[in-house]
């Protein structure tokens, strides 16, 4: 994709997302650590349908994401993985591991 496309297309996405990554809701950043290695946070355009699997570079294919989302989804389809991603299912989780945990005296 060509820096200014990419350029506009980050510009429409930060605001219909509200400056937050697609799949964890955390802030993005726009900035990059001295020598441009990206923070944990660093936004990053995500092609939602891997271009490998046929994915376009339409607008309606590609969100903003952050640098740790975009390293950590793999092969995931990316509906299964933003729900494994946002908050309410990282505290059930936590619950399902308390009760595996748990044994009856
Ligand atoms: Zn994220």
């Amino acid at each position: 994709m060509r820096r200014r496309r990419r350029n506009r297309i980050a510009k429409v996405l930060r605001a219909a997302q509200h400056g937050r990554c697609a799949y964890c809701q955390r802030r993005l950043t726009t900035s990059t650590r001295p020598g441009g290695r990206p923070y944990w946070n660093t936004e990053t355009i995500e092609h939602l349908q891997r271009r490998a699997e046929g994915g376009t570079d339409r607008l309606e294919n590609l969100a903003l994401v952050c640098y740790e989302c975009n390293s950590l989804r793999g092969s995931m389809p990316w509906v299964l993985f933003a729900t494994i991603r946002q908050r309410h299912v990282r505290s059930l989780e936590r619950m399902l591991a308390y009760c595996n945990g748990w044994r009856p005296g």
